[in-house]
């Protein structure tokens, strides 16, 4: 196992060179056995957790290791390219961004050591409903207030490890839409207990390609405390999104981390392979393309990195996450077409890994927002352009 790194002045490179170290412990057959038995990868996470990045991104006064978006982004970015999925467990680090940000102190000493431990596990974050879609302001789930505490009903779906967390972020409207003057009002962030849930919330898992842990999830009369609304009451649209961003910018660090381990197993493969008494990599027609993803790649992570520095120095605009989550999966997923086509019919394969991956790396150009949704966003907030929706 890798030696934790240090929480004081850590570089990203001695992070990156820990990461891997703590990685190479885990390797293909590990998630290839757990993406099989649809199993949660609880020796990984638990050795994540162990080493203390998972809790990156808390204040060390909250006894995390106080680092910056940056260094979240190098953690997820080395998983991925060592052939791991950050997806198991990436919202314990960004999840809490909401409540760090925008809490109360008395939320924040309630939970925060708690999560930096990770003897609470807060990784679900409870925003997209079915009927909504990627309308967020229609969303339907309603908490009532009743006194000191809210009364939850509704329905969400997607919302991504649940079972395997003691907390969830949840986004509710609390006035309904046609009172609000601006749809994105109206809308509150609550901190929920699900260790207090009983029968009030009831999940039921929805099967995907990938092992990802997703469920529907049915609130029936859940009383939250008051005490547990983030905020102010109809400003949680707001405060989620600036959790969003940060979502936004280590996802793409995972599809980095996708990128280059296509890019090293297509490589590896095409300068191995010999197929008419050559290396298949002698062919233009396959090291050109490996090239050119790589290319993409490359550019990805530079307006990636340009994102997160631009994070950590306070901005809140969206422009930054959204292009880099745009480019980072695309980039990724034209990085797993040419390592399907390096690898012929083993990329098909199972004991190869690359279609595990292949399907992993699909996820991001839909979640956490939907690419075409990035379109409009850069067309309408950064452009200038009319609204299209
Ligand atoms: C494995 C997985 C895990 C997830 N985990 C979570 C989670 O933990 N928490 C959570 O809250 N959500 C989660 N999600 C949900 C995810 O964020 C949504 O699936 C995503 O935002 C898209 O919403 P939708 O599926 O309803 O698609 P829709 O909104 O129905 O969109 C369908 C298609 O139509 C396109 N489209 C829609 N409107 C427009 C428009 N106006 N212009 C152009 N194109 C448009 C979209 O781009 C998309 O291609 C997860 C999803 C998956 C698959």
């Amino acid at each position: 196992m890798g030696e934790p790194a240090s929480k004081v002045n850590v570089s990203r490179e001695q992070l990156a060179t820990a990461v891997r170290a703590l990685c190479a412990d885990f390797g293909h057959d590990y998630w290839q056995r757990a993406d099989e038995a649809r199993a949660y990868p609880h020796e990984f996470v638990d050795a994540l957790t162990e080493a203390g990045y998972l809790a990156c991104l808390i204040p060390e006064e909250y006894g995390g290791m106080g680092l910056g978006v940056r260094e979240a982004c190098v953690i997820l970015e080395e998983i991925n390219r060592s052939g791991g999925n950050a997806a198991a467990c990436h919202a314990q680090m960004y999840t809490m961004g909401t409540l760090l940000r925008h809490g109360s102190a008395e939320q924040k000493r309630r939970y925060l050591p708690g999560i930096a431990s990770g003897d609470l596990c807060l990784q679900a974050f409870a925003v997209t409903e079915p009927d909504a879609g990627s309308d967020t302001t229609r969303i339907r789930t309603f908490a009532e207030r009743r006194g000191d505490r809210y009364v939850v009903n509704g329905q969400k779906v997607f919302i991504s490890r649940v079972r395997q967390s003691d907390l969830m972020i949840l986004l509710a409207r609390t006035t309904p839409i046609d009172e609000v003057e601006k749809r994105t009002g109206g809308l509150s962030a609550f901190i929920v207990d699900l260790r207090d849930a009983g029968e009030a919330l009831r999940t039921a898992p929805i099967d995907t390609m990938i092992n990802h842990e997703s469920c529907e999830v049915f609130f029936d009369g859940l009383e939250v405390p008051a005490g547990n609304r983030i905020g102010e009451e109809g400003r949680g649209f707001r405060y989620i999104m600036s959790g969003m961003n940060a979502e936004r910018i280590l996802l793409a660090s995972e599809s980095i981390g996708d990128g280059m381990y296509f890019i090293d197993r297509a490589s590896d493969y095409a300068s191995a392979r010999k197929v008419f008494g050559r290396r298949i990599g002698e062919n233009q027609g396959v090291q050109f393309p490996i090239a050119d993803a790589y290319m993409d790649v490359r550019a990805a992570a530079a307006v990636r990195d340009e994102a997160a520095r631009e994070y950590d120095g306070g901005e809140v605009r969206g422009e930054g996450p959204n292009i880099a989550k745009y480019l980072a999966s695309r980039a990724a997923w034209k990085a797993a077409n040419v390592a399907m086509d390096t690898f012929g019919g083993w990329g098909m394969a199972t004991e190869y890994g690359i279609e595990r991956k292949f399907r992993e790396a699909r996820l991001y150009m839909v979640a956490p927002v939907a690419n075409n949704l990035v379109l409009s966003h850069v067309a309408m907030h950064v452009l200038g352009m009319p609204r299209s929706f």
